[in-house]
């Protein structure tokens, strides 16, 4: 499936959930979603409509999909992955999704979004222990460190977002050197870790079906 190249500030609305698609946007009065927390289209502000199970699961799965910044396939390929190892399915795939590479970079604060992280990994534009690694799906490992390149701590956009990063706060599991322009993992995250409003047993119940 192409992916989805429409205005992102819709998917929130769609969901009814702030994704922080857009970087620092987000956070100022310009969200899309604060001034008109309702969904999308004509029929967006019509109250009381009735949604199914199936509806409710579907949905749940559309917002970490999107969150995420994957298409049905990949998505679907994480969740047969998730569901083959030991442990809650559903924890076992947001575990997975933060430890993709275009994740960690946007957590530590090197990029805006997800999107544009997966954009500039695939740029190369990091060092994964001081290796070129341009995979965003690439899954991080505790002890990895991850470090802006030299040539790339001169971008515009890195240096902003870095600025930009105190605000957005860092998980518990990655520890960020920001002098440096250096991060590492210092243990898997765990679901506690992930604070968006996620109920991941939905996607569990749809995919089970
Ligand atoms: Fe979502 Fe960010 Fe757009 Fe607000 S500005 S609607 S949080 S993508």
């Amino acid at each position: 499936m192409a992916r989805y190249r429409g205005s992102v500030c819709r998917l929130c609305r769609r969901e009814n959930v702030k994704m922080f698609l857009k970087g620092d946007r987000c956070f100022s009065d310009k969200c899309a979603f604060d001034r008109r927390g309702y969904p999308p289209g004509q029929h967006g502000q019509r109250r009381g409509r009735k949604v199914s199970d199936y509806g409710i699961q579907l949905r749940e799965k559309q917002k970490v999909k999107r969150m995420y910044g994957l298409s049905e396939k990949q998505f679907r390929l994480f969740f047969k992955r998730a569901d083959k190892q030991k442990g809650i399915t559903g924890t076992n795939l947001l575990v997975m999704l933060e430890r993709r590479l275009d994740n960690l970079v946007f957590r530590l604060g090197f990029v805006n979004s997800r999107t544009q992280g997966r954009h500039f990994v695939k740029h190369n534009h990091f060092l994964i222990n001081g290796k070129k690694v341009n995979i965003p799906s690439y899954m991080v490992r505790v002890g990895d460190v991850v470090e802006v390149r030299e040539k790339s701590q001169k971008v515009q956009v890195i240096e902003d977002s870095m600025d930009a990063v105190v605000r957005r706060g860092i998980p518990q599991w990655i520890e960020l050197e920001k002098d440096k322009f250096k991060g590492s993992v210092k243990a898997l995250p765990v679901r506690e870790d992930i604070t968006m409003p996620i109920q991941e047993q939905l996607i569990v119940e749809l995919y089970s079906k």
